[in-house]
C-alpha cells in the first residue's frame, strides 16, 4: 500500500491532501523558501498523530509539524519531501483555571486569541511575538518564541508548565503538571520547548498565567546616537526599573520608518526608543517619570508620553512599521538575522555592524529589543552583493560571539542557521543533542535536517 493510501485508510478523506495545488499551499514559510511535500495531513486528535507516526515509521517517510508557517528559519519546511502535519485544527482553549492561574490549550490556538481570552478574566499570558496575530501556541512552544515583553517577563519557556506530546514512535506522553513545583524525573517539558518540532508533536499545553497588570504607560524618545540610547538602557536597569518593553531602531531604521510614515521625526535622530512600563497605577507613574529623567539626562532630543490608549497605539506605530518600511529599499533579498548580546553590549555590536556595512558598502538596518539584547539585523544587498552579504553576516556572528552573544535570540536555528551552530556550541554539545534526537527518533522521521548540519 502506498503511503497516501495508508494515510487515507486511517484518516477521514478530507484530512489528507495530495494534489499539487493543495501541496503548494503548505510548501513555504516566512523564509520565502518553498519545498513540495508528499502529502499534507490535518490530524484532529492525538490518536490520529500516533497513527500517522506509525505509518511514517513503516514507510520511512518524514513528518514535518506545522503551525501557521510564520517561522523565520525554515522549521516547518518539508525540505526533503515528506508529510506536512498541519496542527491548526487543534484550536481549542480547553480551560482557563482562575483558581490556579493556568490555562490548558491546544497548540493550534492563535497566540493573540489566548491573550484576549485570559485578559477577559483579568489574567495575563505575557509572551507576545510580533507574529502573535497569526502564529500558533504550538509554533511558539517549539521555537521558544520571544517578543517585546521578554525584558520583564521572559520568553515562552517561562510559561509552559506541562505538555501532552506524541513521540516520533507514535506513543503519547504527558510531561509536567498544573503544579507550581514538580521535580518528578528529567524536565522533559523544557527539553521539548525550543526543540523546533524535532523531538515530539505538542498536542496540549498547560500554561502559567499571571494577574493582568493594573496599568501601563508608553514613552518614545529620539536620541542623537545609538550610544546615547544604549546608555539610557543601562541606566534604567541600574536604577532598578525593569520596563515591560525597551525597543530600539537604529538610524537606518529610523530613516526607513520616517520615509514610510511621513511623520517628520526629529531631525538629527540617530536612534529611536520605545519604552513601556506596567504595574500598579502609582508605580507606573513613578517609573515613567524616572525613565523620562534618564532619557533627558542622556541627551534625548524629543520625548513623548502617551496619555490615552489611542496615543499609546500611535507611539507603537513607529516600532510596528519597521518591517513594512524596509520594502523602501529595493534589495535583491532580505537577510534577516536575530543575534543577541548581553544587553550592555548593544551599542558596541551596532557600531561594529555599521562598520561592516560601510566596509562592504552594504545597507544594514538594525532594530529590536534593547532591553534583552536581541537585535534584528536586516542585510539588504543588491544582486551582485549576495556573496559579500553572507561574508558580512559571518563577520557579525563572530563579533557577536566575542561579545558573549548567541547567533539566535528568538527565531531558532531551523535550516537557515544550522551551518553556523558550531560557532556557539562545542562539538561535544552538538553530539549530546544529536544523541537525544537519535534516542527519541531512531529512524529520523520527525522534522529531519533541522537544527544540525547533516
Ligand atoms: C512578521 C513576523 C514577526 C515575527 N516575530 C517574532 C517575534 O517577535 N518573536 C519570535 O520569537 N518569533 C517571531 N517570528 C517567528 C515566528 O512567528 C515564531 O517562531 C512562531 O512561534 C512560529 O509559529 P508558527 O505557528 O507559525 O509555527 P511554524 O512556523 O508553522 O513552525 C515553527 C516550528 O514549530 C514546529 N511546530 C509547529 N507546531 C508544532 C507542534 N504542535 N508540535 C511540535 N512542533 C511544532 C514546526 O515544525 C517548526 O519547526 C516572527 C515571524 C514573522 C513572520
Amino acid at each position: 500500500m502506498s503511503i497516501i493510501d495508508a494515510l487515507e485508510h486511517h484518516l477521514d478523506s478530507d484530512a489528507v491532501l495530495s494534489s499539487e495545488e493543495d501541496l503548494l499551499c503548505y510548501a513555504y514559510d516566512a523564509t520565502g523558501k518553498s519545498y513540495m511535500p508528499l502529502a499534507v495531513v490535518f490530524p484532529r486528535a492525538p490518536e490520529d498523530i500516533s497513527l500517522i507516526m506509525r505509518v511514517a515509521n513503516e514507510h520511512r517517510v518524514s513528518v514535518i509539524p506545522r503551525g501557521a508557517g510564520s517561522g523565520m528559519t525554515g522549521g516547518s519546511l518539508p525540505e526533503s519531501g515528506g508529510i506536512v502535519l498541519v496542527m491548526t485544527q487543534f484550536d481549542r482553549i480547553l480551560e482557563i483555571d482562575t483558581e490556579n492561574l493556568v490555562a490548558v490549550v491546544e497548540p493550534g490556538v492563535i497566540t493573540s486569541q489566548l491573550h484576549k481570552a485570559v485578559e477577559a478574566e483579568g489574567l495575563f499570558y505575557p509572551p507576545d511575538p510580533a507574529s502573535m496575530n497569526f502564529s500558533t501556541l504550538g509554533g511558539n512552544i517549539a521555537e521558544n518564541s520571544g517578543g517585546m515583553r521578554a525584558v520583564k517577563y521572559g520568553t515562552t519557556k517561562e510559561y509552559i508548565l506541562g505538555l501532552e506530546v506524541v513521540l516520533p514512535s507514535g506513543e503519547i506522553i504527558h510531561t509536567g503538571s498544573k503544579c507550581v513545583k514538580d521535580v518528578v524525573g528529567y524536565n522533559l517539558t523544557q527539553l521539548l520547548v525550543g526543540s523546533e518540532g524535532t523531538l515530539g508533536i505538542v498536542t496540549k499545553a498547560i500554561l502559567k498565567l499571571l494577574p493582568l497588570p493594573e496599568a501601563k504607560k508608553t514613552l518614545t524618545a529620539t536620541f542623537p546616537s545609538i550610544l546615547d540610547a544604549g546608555r539610557t538602557v543601562s541606566e534604567i536597569i541600574r536604577r532598578k526599573i525593569i520596563p515591560t518593553t525597551m525597543e530600539f531602531l537604529d538610524r537606518h531604521a529610523v530613516w526607513c520608518v520616517d520615509q514610510y510614515l511621513q511623520i517628520g521625526l526629529a531631525p538629527g535622530a540617530g536612534a529611536f526608543m520605545l519604552i513601556e512600563v506596567d504595574g500598579d497605577q502609582d508605580q507606573v507613574e513613578k517609573n515613567i517619570a524616572k525613565v523620562r529623567e534618564v532619557c533627558s539626562a542622556n541627551k534625548a532630543i524629543e520625548i513623548q508620553i502617551a496619555a490615552t490608549a489611542e496615543e499609546q497605539d500611535d507611539l507603537w506605530r513607529m516600532r510596528r512599521s519597521v518591517s513594512a518600511s524596509l520594502a523602501h529599499f529595493k534589495s535583491a533579498v532580505k537577510i534577516n538575522e536575530d543575534i543577541v548580546v548581553p544587553r550592555a553590549k548593544i551599542p558596541e555590536i551596532i557600531q561594529f555592524i555599521e562598520s561592516v556595512g560601510e566596509r562592504h558598502e552594504i545597507r544594514i538596518v538594525n532594530f529590536g529589543h534593547a532591553g534583552d539584547g536581541n537585535i534584528h539585523l536586516n542585510v539588504l544587498p543588491q544582486n551582485e552583493q549576495l556573496e559579500t552579504a553572507h561574508k558580512a553576516v559571518d563577520e557579525i556572528f563572530d563579533r557577536t560571539i566575542e561579545l558573549g552573544g548567541r547567533i539566535s535570540g528568538e527565531h531558532g536555528i531551523g535550516t537557515s542557521k544550522r551551518e553556523y551552530i558550531g560557532k556557539n556550541l562545542e562539538p561535544a554539545a552538538i553530539a549530546a543533542m544529536q544523541a537525544v534526537k537519535r534516542a527519541w527518533d531512531p529512524n529520523n522521521i520527525l522534522n529531519p535536517g533541522k537544527i544540525f548540519p547533516e
